[in-house]
């Protein structure tokens, strides 16, 4: 394997990111401020129960997922709707392409969906002449700004308000302001026009449920309700773990999932959708097509970090995380951010392209004690470092350095005589590299920890 494979520049992205001030601020304030919300709205609860139960839910749907994947076609398909299996991202746009070019859709309106994001859905509808409208507000703003999401529930959330007013007057050709609320009804009333001609809706699912073939979907601007009911058709594109058994397992989740993401204890609409619009309904679409995407799970699902597939996309690990939330989202250069976003990567684009990601994250554990469905996220990260080792991702200076720290490690004659190096040496670099990583370490304690032992 080639140890100057390429990969994402994370760490040149990286030190862009650390250069704009605006965005630090922007991704200092919006993390704070879900993290302390998420604090505040687990503060009463019997935290840790839930979240047993929740990771218990999700092991039991990695350990029978074939069966559920049937049991939801089964279900769904009595409901009325009409479900795709899509091997990967191809297959699963291609569908998509068809069901939209074969009833003459040419605007189709959507509400957010990462896994829309990672097969890159938009880009191929447009090549097929097909219009897609994003609606949910976050999206919409990074949709006219040509940009890509940099977090998985709040995908603007590295513009401020003034950013935001930028783009609206640049993109839409309206008045120049940065009040949220008129800013907000700018998009409402723009979005609304969209939502009345286009003929079809594409969303996600937070889940799916195996018993009833249900799709539950959690929003906060009501967008989803739109996209799902008004156009007559409905396409519904999910990864293939968003199975949970029961409707009633639901109930664990509801419970966890807006408390973890932006700290409030319910999301503002809960939808759950099963089949189409029943003849004395005056709601919901007419014609329901479910794609299940794959796109390398079930390998996954098989290998040694297939715990990561009981993630459920709160983004709770990207709001503590040291690292996202001094950089952002788009310096992972990828779909998916942050700690689950760096394991996802890797395990969905492979080591080549995703090796340098491994880089971004300081294994603090923070993430560990966030999440809601207990993914052990840091043993994941030193699987995937111990991997990128073992494929030889590492530079020559980083494996030199390595097996020298561990020759001397052996050797406590050795082991001393280098923290007394380094104990003298250090205050002389640090004064060398003011501004750099050796400036920044930590002084060396007084006494060794094995002379205090001792
Ligand atoms: S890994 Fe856990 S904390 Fe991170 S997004 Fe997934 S469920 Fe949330």
């Amino acid at each position: 394997m080639s140890t100057h494979a390429v990969g994402i520049d994370f760490r040149s992205n990286a030190k862009k990111a650390l250069g704009d001030a605006s965005l630090r601020a922007s991704m200092r304030h919006a993390a704070e401020t879900f993290a302390s919300k998420r604090t505040g709205a687990f503060a009463s609860v019997p935290v840790e129960d839930w979240r047993d139960r929740a990771s218990e839910i999700r092991l039991n749907v990695l350990d029978n997922l074939p069966d559920y994947l049937d049991r939801f076609t089964a279900a769904a398909t009595r409901a009325g709707a009409v479900v795709h299996r899509a091997k990967d991202a191809a297959a699963a746009r291609e569908t998509v392409a068809y069901l939209l070019k074969d009833r003459r859709v040419d605007k189709v309106v959507k509400s957010k969906s990462m896994v829309t994001e990672e097969i890159h859905l938009n880009d191929h509808l447009e090549m097929r002449g097909i219009e897609v409208v994003e609606t949910d507000l976050g999206e919409y703003i990074i949709q006219i700004a040509g940009e890509a999401p940099s977090h998985i529930i709040v995908p603007a959330i590295h513009k401020n308000r003034r950013q935001v007013g930028k783009v609206f007057s640049e993109k839409l050709g309206v008045e120049y302001t940065d009040d949220p609320v008129v800013l907000t009804s700018i998009a409402r009333k723009i979005l609304r026009k969209e939502f009345l001609s286009a003929q079809a809706g594409i969303s996600g699912a937070n889940f799916a449920v195996a018993e009833s073939g249900s799709l539950v979907l959690f929003t906060n601007e009501g967008n989803g309700r739109m996209v799902t009911t008004l156009p007559p058709l409905h396409i519904a594109v999910l990864s293939i773990e968003k199975i949970i058994p029961k409707l009633s397992d639901l109930a664990a989740l509801v419970r966890l999932l807006p408390r973890s993401a932006t700290g409030q204890t319910l999301t503002s609409y809960l939808s759950i959708i099963t089949g189409t619009r029943r003849p004395h309904e005056r709601t919901g679409s007419k014609e329901l097509h479910i794609v299940l995407v794959d796109n390398g799970r079930s390998q996954i699902l098989a290998g040694e970090c297939r715990d990561m597939l009981k993630c459920i996309r709160c983004s709770a690990c990207l709001n503590v995380c040291p690292v996202y939330r001094t950089v952002g989202g788009h310096a992972y250069g990828s779909t998916y951010p942050g700690p689950m976003g760096i394991i996802l990567t890797t395990l969905l684009d492979g080591m080549n392209r995703a090796h340098p990601l491994l880089d971004a994250t300081t294994l603090c554990g923070a993430c560990n004690q966030v999440c809601p469905v207990k993914v052990p996220l840091v043993r994941l990260l030193r699987i995937l470092r111990e991997q990128r080792v073992e494929a030889g991702f590492t530079s020559p200076w980083e494996r030199t350095a390595m097996a020298a720290f561990g020759f001397a490690a052996k050797s406590p004659t050795l082991f001393t005589a280098g923290q007394r190096l380094w104990k003298t040496f250090l205050p002389v670099l640090g004064i060398m590299e003011r501004s750099g990583t050796v400036g920044r370490l930590p002084k060396p304690a007084g006494k060794t920890f094995r002379r205090r032992m001792s």
